[in-house]
């Protein structure tokens, strides 16, 4: 897998700062941006947040490239609907060679490494030979979940957060918490101070999810 930030809001957090100060001020923002002071907007940005008002980061956007991830992880990211998506097609882009995302799980136990490739081959044969009879468009029905894409999704800071909440948690699966945490990682450097305390919910508080919790009161991210 591969995650790329291929585009973002250039001075995110001046921007929201300055907008969060719009509503409060009879100056517009064009000039409330000027006077944001460059280590003050994180703090501004605190403010506002805390007190709810969350609308504030929408301002800041980020664009990334999901690359060699399966269907099974996008099919599970697509679900987040504040949010734009463009993805390969399987319609327009045949493929006659195996080209899939095994799970850490799967590549860990030599037995289910077997049985999966197994059914790797199986399913590509498939697909070649429904390839020479039907239009891939049709042929695609019996690609695995674990069929490798590309998909470009653009997110702003407030979908983000939410997102990484859900997803950078122990309870998501294995896949798209490994892409979460890249794309954490990848935000971090570019706008710090919005994305600080993003995370699972246990890295800021009390876990929400009950019985099913991990167990464990703080997660660690593996990428940072
Ligand atoms: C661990 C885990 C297990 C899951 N298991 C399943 C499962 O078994 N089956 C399944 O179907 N899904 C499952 N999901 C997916 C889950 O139900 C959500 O569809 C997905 O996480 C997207 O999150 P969301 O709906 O909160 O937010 P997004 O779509 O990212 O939207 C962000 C927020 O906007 C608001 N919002 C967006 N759209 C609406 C709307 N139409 N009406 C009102 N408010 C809205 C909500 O506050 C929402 O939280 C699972 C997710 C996780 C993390």
């Amino acid at each position: 897998m591969k995650v790329v930030l291929l585009s973002y809001t250039r001075d995110a957090e001046r921007l929201c700062a300055a907008a969060a100060r719009s509503c409060y001020s009879p100056d517009p923002a064009s000039k409330l941006l000027e006077e944001v002071e460059e280590g003050k907007a994180g703090r501004l940005i605190d403010q506002v947040v805390e007190r709810g008002h969350h609308s504030v980061i929408e301002h800041a956007s980020y664009t990334f490239s999901l690359e060699g991830v399966s269907r099974s992880l996008t099919h599970q990211l697509v679900r987040h609907r504040i949010a734009s998506y463009s993805q390969q097609s399987q319609r327009y882009v045949p493929l006659l060679e195996p080209s899939y995302v095994a799970p850490e799980t799967v590549r860990a136990n030599a037995e289910a490494n077997r049985v999966f490739e197994k059914a790797m081959e199986n399913a590509w044969e498939a697909y070649r030979q429904l390839a020479t009879l039907v239009p891939v468009e049709d042929a695609r029905y019996v690609l695995p979940n674990a069929c490798a894409t590309n998909i470009v999704v653009t997110m702003n800071a407030r979908e983000l957060w939410h997102f990484f909440t859900l997803r950078t948690c122990r309870r998501a699966q294995q896949e798209i918490r490994t892409a979460a945490e890249l794309m954490l990682a990848e935000v971090r450097k570019v706008s710090p101070a919005l994305f600080k305390d993003a995370g699972p919910a246990c890295l800021r508080g009390k876990c929400p999810e009950g019985k099913l919790s991990c167990g464990r009161p703080r997660v660690e991210l593996k990428y940072k």
